[in-house]
């Protein structure tokens, strides 16, 4: 099984499209969303449709729950805040029932997958530590372990008692015990490159490849610009910061 596996599309419209064209033009066998459809961007209808006609398992993100009012924001920063406000007021009755029927986990064969951490689903933590991701992997169920939220692809792997981490765009994992993969950002990206990020898992060699695909950022920017949304959340995708 080859799996396509993106995270926190963030209402980016354009990403997206060129993400799903990558993914269809190298192929694989199933798609995995890991949250956060929606927030920062201008198109929040439009990617919740989107992922909903896909028909993949998809997992909520803490801006899709923000965004229907089901998440405490008190922790977001005023771009966030006003973007949830300009989002919540964007979405149809059916789109928020689709968000707010998104598991916050999911697991099928060697995959599992969260948001955040499998530790605390629903509290959004943001994996920041390697004695963290030794945690996680001691605990994790599955072989890999996929997560999202922080925007910066990284893969950690435990073989034995060792965790390392590595920032490579192709990791052979078929020597390790267990592994865990944050995706990047399709619609936000924050490592300094401004290309949406997607990850290939081909369960069978073992292997994941962090794909980048380039879409128009300028464009978003524009229409960020334009519907009145904080404006640095356009000038950033130009940075991807
Ligand atoms: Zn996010």
């Amino acid at each position: 099984m080859r799996w396509g596996i993106f995270s926190d599309i963030h209402a980016n419209a354009p990403a997206l499209e060129a993400v799903l064209a990558d993914i269809a033009r190298r192929g694989v066998d199933r798609h995995l969303c890991l949250g956060d459809l929606v927030g920062y961007g201008p198109h929040p209808a439009e990617v919740v449709d989107r992922i909903r006609d896909l028909g993949c398992p998809a997992i909520a993100g803490n801006h899709d729950l923000a965004a229907i009012g089901r998440l405490d924001t008190s922790d977001f920063n005023p771009y966030a805040l006003e973007a949830v406000a300009w989002t919540a007021s964007r979405l149809s009755s059916e789109q928020e029932a689709f968000l707010g029927d998104l598991p916050l986990t999911w697991r099928s064969g060697s995959v599992s997958a969260v948001h955040g951490t499998q530790d605390a689903p629903r509290e959004f933590l943001y994996l920041q530590t390697l004695d963290h991701a030794q945690r996680l992997l001691v605990e994790q169920e599955t072989f890999l372990g996929v997560f999202g939220h922080t925007h910066v692809p990284v893969t950690f792997a435990l073989s034995g008692e060792q965790v390392g981490l590595t920032y490579e765009r192709r990791v052979d994992l078929s020597s390790v015990d267990r592994a865990l993969v944050n995706v990047g950002s399709v619609g936000q990206p924050r490592d300094e490159d401004a290309r949406a990020a997607w990850v290939l898992f081909d369960e069978v060699a073992r292997t994941v490849e962090i794909h980048r695909v380039a879409y128009d950022f300028e464009a978003v920017a524009q229409t960020i610009f334009a519907v009145g949304l904080p404006p640095v959340l356009g000038e950033r995708l130009r940075y991807g910061v």
